[in-house]
């Protein structure tokens, strides 16, 4: 027997489910990446996706198999390679999008014209989006606490072994396969050393998660996107530790907002409250300046900063600037979405603007008023400066906590902006 397994954003052998079941149903299994060119991503993820698969290939290499790479539409490319090595199914993780969904229908009506067998396995969550509903039956959870308690009391799947061993059908086109010399920086590998490293630091999370200059969250955001770490197994990893419950609850954040979007597939595009003031002002310039982190807020432009230097920006920064771009500055929380969504290394369609539409107040948010000060938060989780000082060279020489506001110093700081004019 012989099975094809489909990576999309599961490109790990760990904790598997697709892989796993294939490599205990088939003597021979094809594992399969598929590039779609009509799926877009920034370069940050781009090289990280490539950095992935190069791992993900050396992995499947040392169990004894490989990656066969294609290009294409993954669903007629799934079916023309189960058809040219005789495999009797195909094996695929079960996706959130729209995009993702559409994509397994077409598999699933690809498959059937050909009478081969198609399995979805869950794993892109640590518990499957629609499996918790709100009492009373239908739907999804709106707001997130009713939908942590459940999501704590559920039974969650069994986290699987990675397979040992693994066999390609014989005669597979060279073509099928691609060169992938380079180590790789992202990937399973990575991340599994990244996770094993941070366990320690898991007891003080609860105190450090907010401090933006200590910088002491997991960094596993990028992994958890492209699945290089199962949630699942990351739940397991931490579970019963000391200090696991707040950690926990943001990886619950992360269902939540896949449950969401599984709801509500125009998250990205549309108000998700159909009340909500969804209305903007049209601001370009300042718009701009926020992007390139020249707003005159500190705080606000060394998360800008932050972003573009490394495509990725600490989650206190994230709420700090994108309420200051929609609170103050009135501007439409689907363009600093999408700017966040081009440049973040864990840029993922349910998290980014799930998260920005309860800044936002178009949300999720119980508060949608709410306003964060960026001069108060600042203080608070920036005390003596240093987050602000490490990205806005500008300010480099400016002392402690009066970093936060440079209009207030004797001489203002030299080519630092005033702040935009609200
Ligand atoms: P940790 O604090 O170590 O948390 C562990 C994991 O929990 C994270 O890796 C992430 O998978 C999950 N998590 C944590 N916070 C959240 C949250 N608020 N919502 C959903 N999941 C969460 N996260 C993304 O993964 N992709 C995005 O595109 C994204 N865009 C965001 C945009 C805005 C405006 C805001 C406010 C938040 C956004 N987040 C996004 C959520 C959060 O900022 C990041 O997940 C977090 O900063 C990643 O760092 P970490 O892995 O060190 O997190």
């Amino acid at each position: 027997k012989t099975a094809v397994v489909l990576f999309t954003r599961d490109l790990r052998v760990h904790d598997n489910p697709a892989l796993a079941a294939a490599a205990r149903a088939a003597e021979r299994v094809v594992p399969l990446f598929v590039h779609d060119p009509t799926l877009r991503a920034g370069d940050n993820r781009r090289r990280f996706l490539d950095e992935s698969l190069t791992d993900l290939k050396a992995s499947l290499r040392q169990r004894g198999a490989d990656l066969v790479e294609l290009r294409g539409d993954p669903a007629a490319e799934s079916v023309r390679v189960a058809k040219r090595t005789g495999a009797e199914g195909i094996g695929v993780a079960a996706d959130v999008s729209g995009y993702a969904r559409e994509r397994e229908r077409r598999l699933a009506d690809a498959c059937a014209a050909e009478r081969i067998a198609l399995k979805t396995f869950d794993g892109v969550t640590v518990v499957p989006p629609g499996a918790l509903r709100p009492t009373g039956g239908a739907g999804h959870y709106k707001v997130f606490t009713p939908f942590w308690r459940a999501w704590q009391a559920a039974g969650w799947r069994d986290v699987e072994a990675a397979p040992r061993k693994l066999r390609l059908p014989d005669d597979l086109p060279a073509s099928w396969f691609r060169d992938r010399p380079v180590k790789a920086g992202g990937g399973e590998s990575a991340g599994r050393r990244r996770l094993t490293a941070w366990l320690p630091h898991l007891e003080g999370y609860e105190d450090d998660h907010d401090a933006m200059a200590a910088d002491r969250t997991s960094r596993l955001s990028p992994f958890l996107h492209f699945g290089c770490l199962s949630p699942r197994e990351v739940a397991a990893r931490v579970h019963g530790r000391a200090g696991a419950e707040p950690f926990l609850r943001q990886l619950c954040w992360r269902d939540f907002y896949q449950q969401v979007l599984f709801a509500f597939p125009d998250l990205r595009h549309k108000a998700y409250r159909a009340s909500a003031e969804d209305r903007w002002r049209d601001e370009s310039d300042a718009l701009q300046a926020w992007r390139e982190g020249h707003t005159g807020v500190p705080v606000v432009d060394a998360g800008m900063r932050q972003l573009l230097a490394e495509g990725w920006m600490h989650n206190r920064a994230r709420l700090i600037t994108a309420s200051y771009l929609t609170k103050h500055l009135g501007v439409d929380w689907r363009a600093g979405g999408d700017h966040f969504f081009d440049l973040l290394l864990d840029g993922d369609v349910a998290n980014n603007y799930g998260n920005w539409q309860w800044v936002a107040g178009t949300g999720n948010d119980t508060k949608p008023y709410r306003r964060f000060n960026p001069i108060r938060q600042a203080h608070r989780f920036d005390p003596d400066g240093d987050y602000v000082r490490r990205y806005v060279p500008e300010l480099a020489d400016v002392e402690g906590k009066a970093v936060h506001e440079p209009w207030n110093l004797p001489e203002p700081p030299r080519g630092y902006p005033a702040p935009l004019k609200l």
